[in-house]
């Protein structure tokens, strides 16, 4: 019987994304049922620079490619399939993250293996995985039984508790196939925030605003509130879609994911797709007209308030309690 857990490490613009760490600890459970080791998989030039944040592990495979230089799914799925026949592992590990999404549906089709999507809790069953998932937006839940290996999941970020471990596996070097099929899919490049602009990812505080705003010349009075918090304006889809906010502002399924300190949702109804960006924050208070808001769900603090009044009158406060 399969015992090992292949973990694709995901490197984002030469760091390694958080899920990763998530990876490793669902990796843990499942290979420790039956004795089995977690095996970490880091794809691209420099590899080997993101093993000693990878102690969690048992064993670290690298495949420093300049194919792998940056993300598309051709070279990707290429590696992952290598390792995988070579490892026969008892289950495959990805973030439910956008390369996730791209790669792990093409890896299952490719070696014929069974796929699970959005998965919050994953236990071994006998040779079997028994997987907790998440489907339309968080909206549904399934449990589902996995026969077969190797079982591809893909982990919803926020699900497990990251392990950080320190450890002292050594770097094993591993190859590309070459020559590779022509992909159809190639990098073009990334889509970053403007010079000037802020990244909303790495702010401690959000002023986040959805179509409660109302109209674009209201947004001033969200970069007030955000000037003397000392956070960022992000928003939701509609607001973006109308163009009053750059895109790399927006949070949520589509947008950005942001786990900031304090979250304060001003006339965002709370739609799974924009909760699935925000709902990892420290602190979230939601302001909304709508006592039935679903953002009243998971807002730690909420006001009935319309944001209209709520915000110069917040602002000033602020204002004259900092002087
Ligand atoms: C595939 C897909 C991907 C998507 N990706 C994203 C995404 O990344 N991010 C995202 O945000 N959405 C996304 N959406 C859209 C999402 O489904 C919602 O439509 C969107 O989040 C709603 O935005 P909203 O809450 O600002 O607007 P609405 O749902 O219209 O809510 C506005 C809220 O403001 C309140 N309000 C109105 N006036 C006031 C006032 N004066 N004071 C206080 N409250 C007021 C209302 O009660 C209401 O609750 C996606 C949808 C799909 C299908």
């Amino acid at each position: 019987m399969a015992k090992d857990v292949l973990v694709l490490a995901e490197v984002y613009r030469d760091a390694l994304a958080d899920v990763t760490w998530e990876l490793l600890a669902a990796g843990r459970t499942i290979a420790s049922a039956t004795g089995g080791q977690v095996l970490a998989l880091v794809l691209g030039p420099n590899g080997a620079a993101h093993a000693p944040a990878l102690g969690a592990a048992d064993r670290i495979m690298v495949v420093d490619d300049p194919r792998l230089a940056d993300y598309a799914p051709g070279p990707y799925v290429a590696a992952l399939q290598e390792v995988t026949a070579a490892e026969q592992p008892r289950a495959v590990l990805l973030g439910a993250t956008s390369i996730g999404w791209d790669v792990a549906p093409l890896l299952a089709a490719r070696i014929n293996a069974p796929l699970v999507t959005g998965c919050k809790e994953i236990q071994p069953e006998g040779e079997a995985l028994r997987v907790a998932t998440s489907f339309c937006g968080g909206k549904m839940m399934a449990e589902v039984r996995v026969d077969g290996a190797p079982a591809i999941c893909m982990v919803l970020p926020g699900s497990f508790r990251p392990a950080d471990a320190a450890g002292q596996a050594k770097i094993e070097p591993r190859k590309l196939p070459s020559p590779l099929e022509p992909g159809a899919v190639r990098f073009d490049g990334w889509v970053l925030p403007e010079a000037g602009d802020v990244d909303i990812t790495q702010q401690d505080v959000l002023v986040s605003v959805g179509r409660g705003i109302q109209q674009k010349d209201n947004l001033e009075l969200a970069e007030n509130l955000a000037g003397a918090l000392g956070g960022a304006v992000c928003a939701s889809r509609p607001v973006i879609d109308q163009g009053w906010l750059p895109a790399t502002r927006q949070v949520g399924k589509s947008g950005m994911t942001v786990k900031p300190k304090f979250y304060l949702a001003l006339g965002i109804s709370g739609a799974p797709e924009h909760q699935e960006g925000m709902k990892g924050a420290d602190l979230i208070i939601a302001v909304n007209t709508d006592p039935q808001a679903p953002i009243f769900d998971i807002a730690h603090y909420g006001a009935e308030v319309d944001v209209l009044d709520l915000l110069p009158a917040l602002t000033e406060a602020i204002e004259a309690k900092r002087g």
